[in-house]
């Protein structure tokens, strides 16, 4: 690594006109240049920005793909989700140590490869996957998991360990992914063609107000998971005071299991570019953000491509159409953090912050990006938005449900024959989607990833829609050989690793739910710990601040509540009067290490 030059600082600050909200930009590009960002360039970046120094750290401290200590020239990122473990990821990370000669966390003493493990990168549909640098790699083997590091050690360039490319886009000169699309399912919706400069053409010719009017007919809700009505919340921004507004799209699909929004960026990127613009003139902005998720970086070449293609065509950029209309859109690049994934997360991380969650009200659409009115919305949510305007409100709603309109991307992962995502109506029942994908087997589905519900097949009669079983898009399956106890267990590992830890029930009540599973799966579980579960489950739910901390008991209650069985039969009585999770012997080691005197726990 080469010593930090105040001149190279100053001038990766300069491309971004020193505006110290671009920070993540700025950190990213200060690791790219130097392979992290040492506390040299800390202080080059607090006195070049003109903010303290601890700004500059915290920000850099907050998010996984940033690094204040030097490593590898390569950093292989292997994906720690649950259904990359069911792949066979914990095979593949040993094959990785055993070829580099380090453990998951080292650096080769060359300095060349580092491995690390990351949450979910959003590749379920052919995992076991990793990130390798920026590239993505997937389908891994024990095999081939060698061979790349005899690779790397060869060429040292990541690039090249691509040796066949991906469908569709994927294989587009600025991708050159082998990440493959794998829609199983085209809708009426998302994957239709789309003729680019029509829905905006449409929306343009209406005023704002009609153009909020037809997504609120069309009953459009957000695809997120939380299902707010998309046109009351642009009701809301407009109506909100100030002459500047924001759009941010988000992209950045962190909940385990989900998959579908970078095949949407990937096939349809114009559908959600015209969303945001349409959303930008009927709110009153005149800038857009895609918040892409780092993981997906390898996607930003071709995106900044579609939008400069749309700039020449008119359809982005000043005067659209010739209406006097003046919206553009920018990208902004994650480093991993799923937080961001939250609305306000996201904003603090769009103004180079740390991707800390704030207390609402106010809500974003009255106070967000920068303190401006905003809204947030995701991917297919604005992709809905163009179509709507496409055919009509009235055609829209022909599709899903009375509650739940139009279509829903599925990202299917797991015990299946086929995953991948999937363009259905509304309402399709949960057995209806395992005939769809091959998981008849099934023995629990997990509906809207780790933070939705745990279902058994008691209840694979109800349908997909948000007056029942909602979902931002994740459904993994597990069939009769898993054991979901420890699936429960994975999921809490998810959310301690990405809790940002301000507040104390979801920092530490997520441990001691994991403690408990644990002693659970361990043989060490006792019938009061099901009820202790519940309650600090109840707790955490209640008492944290974000949805984090909101939903990440959600495996716990919802497997309590599905799976009692379960439950009752890995819990067992006492027999000798003793709490079986409670261990004499430790508990009076250190007494014994003080007196110097043995007690009598052994003989207990
Ligand atoms: Fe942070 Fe968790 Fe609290 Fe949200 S709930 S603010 S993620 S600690």
């Amino acid at each position: 690594m080469s010593e930090v030059a105040p001149a190279e600082i100053r001038e990766i600050c300069t491309n971004y006109h020193h505006d110290a909200t671009r920070l993540l930009d700025i950190l990213r590009a200060v690791q790219a240049r130097y392979g992290y960002v040492s506390s040299r360039a800390i202080d080059l970046l607090g006195s070049e920005l003109r903010i303290p120094r601890i700004e500059v750290h915290s920000t850099l401290s907050f998010y996984a793909f940033l690094s204040g200590k030097p490593s590898g020239r390569v950093v292989i990122r292997l994906c720690n989700g649950v259904i990359d473990e069911m792949a066979g990821s914990e095979n593949v990370a040993a094959a990785l140590c055993d070829e580099l000669g380090i453990q998951v966390g080292q650096t080769t003493p060359d300095g060349l490869i580092s491995l690390q493990r990351t949450s979910c990168i959003g590749m379920c549909d052919q995992a076991p996957a990793a990130l390798i640098n920026d590239v993505v790699v997937t389908e891994l083997t024990t095999d081939r998991a060698r061979e790349i590091v005899r690779e790397l050690r060869r060429h040292a360039d990541p690039k090249k360990l691509i040796h066949r490319l991906g469908d569709g886009n994927n294989a587009h000169q600025l991708v050159q992914a082998m990440v493959k699309n794998n829609i199983r399912r085209e809708g009426p919706i998302i994957f239709s063609p789309i003729n680019r400069g029509e829905a905006l053409s449409k929306a343009l010719a209406m005023t704002p107000a009609e153009v909020i009017r037809a997504v609120k007919t069309a009953r459009l809700r957000g695809r997120g998971g939380a299902g707010f009505p998309c046109g009351l919340k642009w009701e809301f921004a407009r109506a909100a005071g100030g002459d500047q507004r924001y759009v941010i799209c988000n992209a950045d699909e962190g909940e385990p299991g989900t998959f579908k929004d970078r095949v949407i960026l990937t096939e349809r990127p114009d559908r959600v570019f015209a969303g945001m613009t349409i959303a930008g003139y009927a709110i009153g902005a005149s800038d857009g953000i895609l918040y892409l998720r780092g993981e997906y970086a390898y996607l930003q070449r071709y995106l900044e491509h579609v939008l400069e293609k749309r700039r020449q065509d008119g359809l982005l950029g000043n005067n659209i159409f010739g209406r006097g209309f003046n919206f553009d859109i920018r990208i902004q690049l994650g480093a991993g953090a799923y937080v961001c994934g939250e609305e306000t997360g996201l904003i603090s991380s769009c103004e180079g912050r740390r991707g800390d969650p704030k207390n609402r009200p106010p809500f974003p659409a009255q106070k967000g990006y920068l303190g401006r009115p905003t809204i947030v919305n995701n991917v297919e949510t604005l992709a809905c938005v163009t179509k709507i305007l496409e055919i009509g409100s009235a055609a829209f709603c022909e599709y899903g449900t009375q509650g739940s309109t139009g279509t829903k991307l599925l990202s299917i992962s797991g015990d299946c024959t086929r995953p991948g995502v999937y363009e259905v109506p509304f309402g399709l029942t949960v057995t209806e989607m395992l005939e769809m994908v091959g998981g008849q087997d099934a023995i629990a589905v997990q509906v809207g990833g780790a933070s939705g519900q745990m279902i058994g097949p008691q209840e694979f009669n109800r349908k997909i829609c948000f007056d029942d079983l909602a979902t931002g898009g994740s459904i993994m399956i597990f069939g009769p050989q898993r054991n979901l106890l420890h699936i429960v267990e994975r999921f809490l590992d998810f959310f301690i690793e990405e809790s940002c830890g301000y507040c104390t029930p979801c920092r530490v009540g997520n441990v001691l739910l994991r403690e408990r599973i644990h002693r659970i799966l361990d043989g060490r579980g006792e019938p009061e710990d099901l009820s202790y579960l519940q309650e600090l489950a109840e707790t955490v739910k209640l008492a944290s601040r974000c949805g984090l901390g909101q939903t990440s008991p959600n495996p716990v209650l919802s497997s309590l509540k599905n799976f009692r069985p379960m439950y009752t039969a890995a819990v067992k009585e006492s027999s000798n009067g003793l709490r079986r999770s409670f261990n004499l012997a430790s508990a009076v080691r250190l007494a014994e290490t003080i007196t110097g005197r043995k007690s009598t726990a052994e003989h207990v």
